[in-house]
């Protein structure tokens, strides 16, 4: 059985073919799934039974299991699919004013470990299939119009970010047709402003996907020196901040708006002071560099969401706001996350879901010794590592 949630639209024409069938009926297929949240072929009404029999014997659209949901407060929802051999993902939900944001994950599992980023604690498992992918917005988008008793065509998901557990441009290959099925005017129909990719900096799939699929480009960037950031983002080891910032222009070439969103998570004592601002400031204005060319970019600052065996602390708000006013006089447009659904640990950074840790990530962080992380000489502190036995 084929489950059909991994093709997009052209490759959906492709298998129609092999089935015999003309490419054109793969739009008819593709908007029953996409549109209408069908599942069962024999309901689709416009389609040729041969064809509707064909389906039934070969394919099948399968979501992802549910482990659990949550509901926070504020409205957030939260949940937990469970994606077989002991590994779950999250997803979550987050409604606005006028606008839904899905926040989707792309791996089980992070291979990049960040510092302060419980998904990078735990390890990493496997990438997500395509199908695995847009299964999480399928699920959420005809559940919350069914829950919401939206009319047919009204959408629930105005706004999808890459931002839950993953790194998706180490999952390139799974992530495009994802996307394409994202943008599809007989699917999601999002425009590339409101689909948004967020990354860690793997600078080679940056510039494929300017290529591929430009959408919406979020950069995080979380320290404003090479020194931190390989202390913070251990990717900046292979891709410094110079040829990071140097593939988001280019990007620019080719990217749905005229900026770059630059994240930057708050820890307290570590990348925090106003001589960090200032030095944020110079790099993303380009002082100094060879060829003057500043990042035309909005910062946007996310106070630390605090997880067990982090060993960081968040920010205080003053702090944050001094901050984000060096930046501001400095011309940048700066603005501070929102924390929602933290009651219910679905913010920024705290998804952690189930993973096996096939990279033994936390084993090896047991063993290391804590790392000194180089912030200017007075505000030098320690960011513990993990301790031993401890997995969050
Ligand atoms: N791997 C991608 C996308 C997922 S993380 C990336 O790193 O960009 C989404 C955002 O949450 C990133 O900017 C990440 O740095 C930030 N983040 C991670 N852990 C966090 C935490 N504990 N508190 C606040 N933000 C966090
Ligand atoms: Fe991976 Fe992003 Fe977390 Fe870093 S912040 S460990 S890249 S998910």
């Amino acid at each position: 059985m084929v489950n059909l949630l991994q093709f997009d639209r052209s490759a959906l024409g492709d298998w129609c073919e092999q089935q015999g069938e003309k490419a054109f009926r793969a739009t008819q297929l593709f908007r029953w799934i996409h549109q209408r949240g069908e599942r069962d072929f024999a309901a689709m009404s416009d389609l040729a039974r041969p064809f509707r029999d064909k389906l039934i014997a070969s394919a099948e659209v399968v979501g992802l299991a549910v482990a659990s949901e949550q509901v926070a407060q504020d409205g957030t929802v939260k949940w937990l699919f469970d994606v077989g051999a002991g590994d779950a993902v999250e997803t979550v939900f987050i409604p606005e004013t006028g606008r839904g944001t899905l926040c989707i994950s792309s791996q089980a599992g992070c291979a990049v470990n960040c510092r302060f980023c419980a998904t990078g604690h735990q390890g990493f498992s496997r990438n997500l299939t395509t199908a695995e992918i847009v299964a999480q917005l399928w699920h959420a988008e005809f559940e919350l119009r069914k829950r919401l008793g939206l009319a047919a065509g009204e959408r629930a998901i105005t706004n999808v970010v890459m931002m839950g557990m993953g790194e998706p441009l180490q999952n390139y290959g799974a992530l495009l047709p994802a996307l394409r099925t994202m943008l599809d005017d007989h699917g999601y129909g999002l425009s590339r402003r409101r689909v948004t990719v967020s990354t860690s900096g793997v600078v080679p799939m940056i510039d494929r996907l300017r290529d591929d699929c430009p959408v919406a480009l979020a950069v995080s960037l979380h320290a404003p020196d090479d020194a931190l950031r390989d202390e913070l983002v251990p990717l900046n080891r292979k891709y410094p901040i110079a040829e990071l910032l140097a593939s988001a222009r280019r990007y620019l070439e080719r990217a749905p708006r005229d900026f770059i969103t630059i994240e930057y998570c708050m820890l307290d004592g570590v990348n925090d002071s106003p001589a960090q601002a200032e030095a944020l400031l110079a790099l993303l204005r380009g002082d100094g560099s060879a060829e003057r060319s500043g990042l035309p970019c909005k910062v946007n600052l996310i106070p630390f969401n605090p997880f067990a065996a982090s060993g960081l602390k968040r920010s205080p708000a003053a702090r944050v706001a001094a901050f984000a006013a060096v930046l501001q006089e400095g011309g940048i447009v700066t603005t501070v996350r929102k924390t929602r659904g933290d009651d219910i640990a679905a913010a920024c950074g705290q998804l952690a879901g189930e993973v096996q840790d096939r990279t033994r990530v936390a084993e090896r962080r047991a063993r290391a010794v804590p790392v000194r992380i180089a912030a200017p000489a007075s505000r030098r502190r320690a960011v513990e590592g993990v301790a031993p036995g401890r997995r969050p």
